[in-house]
């Protein structure tokens, strides 16, 4: 049988487990995974999560498993949703939960995928408490060395590895008094005292944080009339936070759009397939054409608003946040809520949101096609709005934030961009520097989410040795053949890394974080599956036909 390694059973995993039992031969496959339950995923598991942080993903969206998450929902008894905090009547599947809702649903459709795969007469081994400490590439297949929470380490050899190791959390999170690295775990933060906090950055991963703290010092309360609002102890009364980003803007809230995606009709594939095709000279600025008019045709109001028809990839951005950056950040937040829950009730889309959202996905396929200069173009200047569009949080997340202002606990400082965090040793916290004016605050959480990383960082010794898996190239100039290694991994189609030496090939990179250079929107539940139906198809495809499965043909996976 061939034996497939798949390391990490977060949503890649369970995708790549989910396309792999199909198999109509019989596979060897095994799950290692680092924690003590397998199939959460880093961020909906309960030792990170917060139970108030909510997920920004509703049923609809999640490509199925096995059972959709409103229909798993559906079927637990009064007494599991009661522990969830979710009432019966209130499941719906445009509706968000905690993120940890999502683990257990995550981790039950994981397990229900392991029993479908053994009925079907794959064998499947689960490793949970077993990390993956090194990947070493032979000729013709890849030893694993495997250490399990009882000390002891294996090496086992695959002819198959997947890697969808996901997030990359730092193992400290106070790194010196009062500096946190990361809002995770939520734990670590909520031991913040009650005084000045700063929170860097201002989307989903901003929110989880002040929302972590204020709920270790207060709670969030709805009145009679359903507004929002919170009530710090009286212990707590010094909690101030400022939550801190370049624009100073809050993100925008969930709005609504017909799922599955309506056709574009301008910025389609095969239009951005012909642009890709004519190679990579100006292909950004095609692009930017493409998305200028898909934009004026579906929303023709909001472009003669922002003056679309003279817009550039270098200024889009700035046409497109300048309303908002106009507006105190509040205020706009309440508007925007206002406007969003309105629409949620009257099924009414915004198009400039909807044709942004949709063309996201378009535009992530011609990014890895750009040149260095093009590529560098993208992230400083057009990448923003993509992200700001796709990552709208929860209504609950801005009424949250909202509560907190309406308290007097929450403010949000733009920094632009020159500006100075700085540390100092004989104080816990960092002072802030903007021009002449300087904020000190006595702790600093840093906000600003899963950071890109390249060859070079991969946790697996032998790998970073071998020198085989490169940083991934981009085309330097106009002479055919020149290239630059520019950051992230250098993957083929089917993510595996390209190795020009006699290695073993049968290594796949699905971890979010070294893909994130070449393809920057890959994040979300819905990646995880494409990434994982896709290894899952290029390893069938490799292992071949072998011995008919007939168990294979019962599974009804859709
Ligand atoms: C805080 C946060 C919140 C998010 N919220 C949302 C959201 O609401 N909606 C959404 O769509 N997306 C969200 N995302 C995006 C997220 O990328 C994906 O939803 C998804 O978690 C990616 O799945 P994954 O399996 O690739 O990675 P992960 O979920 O990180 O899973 C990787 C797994 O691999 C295991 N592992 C790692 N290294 C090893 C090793 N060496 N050996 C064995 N096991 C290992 C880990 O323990 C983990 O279980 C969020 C991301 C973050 C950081």
């Amino acid at each position: 049988m061939t034996r497939i390694a798949i390391i990490g059973s977060g949503p890649t995993g369970i995708y790549a487990l989910k396309g792999l039992i199909r198999s109509k031969a019989p596979l060897a496959i095994t799950v290692y995974e680092e924690s003590p339950d397998a199939g959460k995923g880093t961020p909906y598991h309960p030792a990170v999560n917060d139970r108030a942080m909510l997920a920004n993903i509703a049923s609809i969206e999640i490509p199925i498993i096995v059972e959709t998450l409103v229909g798993w929902l559906s079927a637990r008894s009064f007494d599991e949703l009661q522990a969830m905090g979710i009432e019966h009547g209130a499941i719906g599947d445009r509706e968000f939960y905690p993120r940890v809702v999502l683990g257990d649903y995550l981790a039950a459709q994981f397990w229900s995928l392991v029993a479908l795969g053994m009925a079907a007469g794959h064998s499947i081994d689960v490793c949970a408490s077993h990390k993956v400490t090194d990947i070493r590439l032979g000729e013709d297949d890849i030893t694993l060395a495997v250490q399990s929470g009882d000390g002891s380490s294996s090496d086992v050899v695959f002819d198959h590895v997947v890697m969808a190791t996901g997030h990359d959390w730092p193992a400290n999170t106070e790194t010196s008094p009062g500096y946190f690295v990361s809002p995770w775990p939520a734990s670590a933060i909520r031991q913040i005292g009650p005084v000045s906090v700063a929170v860097l950055g201002t989307s989903l991963s901003g929110i989880d944080a002040v929302v972590s703290i204020a709920g270790a010092h207060g709670i969030f309360l709805r009145d009679e009339e359903g507004m929002l609002g919170y009530q710090a102890a009286k212990s707590s009364d010094g909690l101030k936070m400022t939550m801190m980003s370049r624009k100073g803007l809050l993100p925008e809230a969930d709005f609504y759009c017909p799922i599955p995606y309506e056709p574009l009709t301008l910025c389609t594939q095969d239009a951005m397939a012909r642009a890709i095709a004519e190679g990579p000279a100006g292909l950004l600025d095609k692009i930017f054409e493409l998305f200028r008019i898909e934009l004026a045709a579906a929303d023709p109001d909001y472009a003669g608003h922002i003056g679309l028809a003279f817009a550039t990839v270098e200024d889009f951005s700035g046409r497109y946040f300048r309303d908002r950056e106009e507006a105190p950040p509040f205020a706009w937040a309440a508007r925007n809520l206002a406007e969003a829950k309105l629409n949620k009730a009257g099924r009414m889309t915004v198009q400039w949101r909807y044709a942004i959202l949709r063309m996201h996905e378009v535009i992530a396929a011609a990014i890895p096609h750009l040149n260095t200069e093009d590529l560098d173009r993208f992230h400083r200047h057009f990448k923003t709005v993509f992200v700001d569009d796709y990552a709208t949080v929860p209504h609950e997340s801005i009424e949250r934030l909202l509560a907190l202002h309406r308290a007097k606990r929450l403010k949000v400082l733009g920094l632009g961009e020159d500006y100075g965090i700085e540390k100092n040793d004989a104080e816990p916290g960092v002072t802030v520097k903007l021009g002449d004016r300087t904020f000190r605050f006595a702790a600093f959480v840093d906000a600003t989410g899963q950071h890109p990383l390249s060859a070079s960082d991969l946790p697996f010794p032998s790998l970073r040795q071998q020198k085989v898996v490169k940083e991934a190239k981009t085309r330097a100039g106009e002479l055919e053949g020149s290239f630059k290694r520019t950051g992230g991994v250098d993957v083929d189609d089917d993510f595996r890394p390209i190795i020009t030496t006699n290695a073993c090939r049968n290594l796949y990179c699905v971890s979010v974080p070294f893909l994130l250079h070449k393809l920057p929107f890959v994040q979300g539940i819905t990646s995880a599956h494409q990434l994982g139906i896709k290894v899952a198809k290029a390893i069938l495809e490799a292992a071949g036909p072998k011995e008919p499965n007939a168990g294979a043909e019962l599974l009804s996976l859709r």
